[in-house]
């Protein structure tokens, strides 16, 4: 792969925007730089940039190079940003299985890039070579979810690994729900393929959701097109001296992963045992997608009973499925006392 032959020529010949604290890295005692207003320490001044303390506290915990990380506002802003990166409006495309994550189709819809759906086999597992199919001179960008939302399962890894290495363009794995599964992360083997971005979120497992932080990881010279082309001060102060701070605990997010994979387990019993529960997929995430005859009633119902799901009825191959999210022992059991009572 040449990474150059895949950036669109106006990113690659793009002058990024150089504010003061580019221009000036070190410690001083003033600072007259920036027409930041002198009062208000330390909000007043503008947040590092590159968000390097941050990076540093992450790239231990995930073992990668600081340098191989970008931050965003949540994952949806690197999934923008591979789009205004690498595709070239109204020219290239971009391949995703289907179903998965909606904002990559809207993502590529706002950025005026064609967006190839291929549908998931019926069990919702992954056919690498049909996939490829879709690939052709002008596809940049392939999208990959695993575990994939809204069908909860993990692609297999063999099937990925041929998509990963037989395309020549590059491919997002999108692991916001990688906390929750017993496969390891593609981190571990992003030094080996040079093609792969990976994203992953303190939205799911670090229960972060509001802090809007998310994470991509690539190889240096991929990371420094992000750097580029995001927003100079893209992540607050706020969000940088929080997150970092959370990031102590851990244990603590190790620990309620535990419990809720606990819970899913009985979600999954008690589900099962309704009489009008008719599927209930295999999940490698922090949800389940459940059949029903008529997920609109039971969606319905539920709304009336003041607990909301996801209706997914309307999605490629997931007639009559619910999303439901895992919640705390107690949520579940409203939700089952709820429905045994339909
Ligand atoms: N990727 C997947 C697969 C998701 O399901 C979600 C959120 N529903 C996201 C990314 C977005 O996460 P974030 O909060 O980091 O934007």
């Amino acid at each position: 792969m040449n990474l150059s032959n895949l950036i669109r020529p106006n990113i690659l010949a793009l002058k990024p925007y150089s504010c003061a604290r580019d221009e000036f890295k070190g410690e001083a005692s003033v600072y007259l730089d920036a027409n930041e207003n002198p009062m208000n320490e330390p909000y007043n001044r503008y947040p590092d940039p590159l968000q390097w303390a941050l990076k540093e506290k992450i790239a231990k915990v995930k073992k990668v190079r600081p340098e191989q990380i970008m931050l965003g506002n949540g994952s949806d802003e690197p999934i923008d940003l591979v789009i205004r990166i690498f595709c070239e409006p109204k020219q290239d495309n971009i391949v995703a299985i289907d179903p998965t994550y909606g904002m990559y189709a809207v993502a590529a819809d706002i950025n005026n890039v064609e967006y190839r759906k291929v549908l998931l086999n019926p069990d919702y597992s992954l056919d690498a070579d049909k996939l490829l199919a879709a690939v052709d001179s002008n596809t940049k960008v392939i999208f990959l979810c695993s575990p994939n939302n809204p069908t909860s399962n993990l692609m297999n890894r063999t099937e990925m690994l041929k998509v990963v290495t037989g395309f020549q363009g590059i491919v997002v794995i999108d692991e916001a729900y990688v906390d929750f599964s017993s496969e390891k992360s593609w981190l571990e083997d992003l030094n080996q393929y040079p093609n792969v971005i990976v994203f992953q979120t303190f939205s799911k497992a670090w229960g972060l959701a509001s802090v809007r932080c998310g994470m991509a990881f690539a190889s240096e010279e991929i990371i420094s097109y992000f750097n580029k082309v995001k927003y100079p001060y893209n992540i607050n102060k706020l969000t940088q001296d929080f997150v970092s701070e959370q990031l102590d605990q851990e244990a603590r997010k190790n620990e309620w992963v535990r419990m809720l994979l606990e819970q899913r387990t009985a979600l999954t019993e008690a589900l099962s045992e309704l009489p009008f529960v008719e599927k209930i997929y295999p999940t490698d995430a922090n949800f389940l997608l459940v059949n029903v005859p008529d997920a609109n009633a039971v969606y319905q119902y539920l709304v009336n009973k003041g607990i909301i799901v996801r209706n997914r009825n309307t999605v490629s191959l997931c007639l009559g499925c619910l999303r439901i999210t895992v919640g705390t022992k107690e949520e579940n059991e409203v939700l089952i006392g709820e429905l045994k009572r339909m």
